[in-house]
């Protein structure tokens, strides 16, 4: 029988990120589940979901923002699971406000999950992706990194940040044999994606904005995600998918 491959999914315990996890032990991945500590119960609730489908899944409490709490995640997953083939870095953060005004406080945080967050998780993981040449990096931005929308500066640089770096990177560590993609949500129903869909107008405004008049679930992220985290784009680098139901074309 092939040798299981290993996934961390960050931020796993509901939303997008649960569908990923849930998607990946499906396709036959064993998965590392992250979290903050008080998402413990969900992340648990996922685990079992996991474990009932014949996968290992392993749960990793830390803040992504808290480097010693990334590096120590990185030393757990690596002991329990031998090797890392992909990570996805999905945990983020959407705290709404107008620029003029923004505490700097929440800047700051949006900007420390978002984009440092995964930039410390990678560099926690990309010794033991370069020492084995193979790896795979997903990174969750959003139309909102390319777009953005009112209320949503700090979040919409953050979302940039994650494909710049991950463009850069993906050059850095390619000959590596390590690619570097990003996926690039629209309006997804999630407790996040309640925001910008709490007064019904609002919502139908974005599900008008679609091509396929429709609001995602988290369940449309996590296919394409499996492309990227896959041999099935292996020469695939570097790139930004929209999976937005159409209402980005570029
Ligand atoms: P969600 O329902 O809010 O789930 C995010 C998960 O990440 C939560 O369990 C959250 O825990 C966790 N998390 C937050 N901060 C963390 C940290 N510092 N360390 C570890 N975990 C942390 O969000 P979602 O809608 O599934 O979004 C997932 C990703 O997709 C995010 O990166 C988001 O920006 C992106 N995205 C979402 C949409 C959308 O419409 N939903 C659109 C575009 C992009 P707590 O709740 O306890 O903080």
């Amino acid at each position: 029988m092939a040798e299981a491959r290993s996934v961390l999914v960050t931020g796993a315990s509901r939303g997008i990120g649960a569908a990923i996890a849930l998607d990946l032990a499906r396709r036959g991945y064993d998965v590392g589940l992250n979290d903050i500590a008080r998402q413990k119960d969900a992340l648990e609730g996922v685990a079992s979901e996991i474990a009932g489908m014949g996968r290992r899944a392993a749960l990793h409490f830390a803040d992504v923002s808290d480097k010693a709490a990334v590096d120590g995640m990185a030393r757990g997953f690596l002991e329990t699971f031998g090797k890392v083939d992909a990570i996805v870095n999905n945990a983020g953060i959407l705290i709404a406000g107008e620029m003029d005004g923004l505490p700097e406080q929440v800047w700051d945080s949006v900007m420390d999950v978002n984009a440092k967050g995964a930039f410390m998780v990678i560099q926690a993981f990309l010794p033991a992706m370069k020492a084995r040449g193979y790896g795979r990096i997903v990174n969750i931005a959003s139309i909102g990194g390319k777009h953005g929308a009112p209320e949503q500066a700090h979040y919409s640089a953050s979302k940039a940040a994650i494909m710049g770096f991950s463009r850069v990177l993906a050059q850095e560590v390619g000959p590596l044999g390590i690619t570097v993609n990003s996926v690039c949500p629209g309006i997804i129903l999630t407790d996040m994606g309640r925001v910008n869909l709490e007064d019904p107008a609002v919502r139908k405004a974005w599900q008008d904005k679609t091509a396929m008049a429709r609001i995602g679930a988290p369940e449309d992220v996590a296919g394409p995600v499996a492309f990227f985290c896959s041999d099935d784009s292996a020469f695939v680098t570097g790139q930004t998918l929209n999976v937005d139901g159409g209402i980005v074309f570029s």
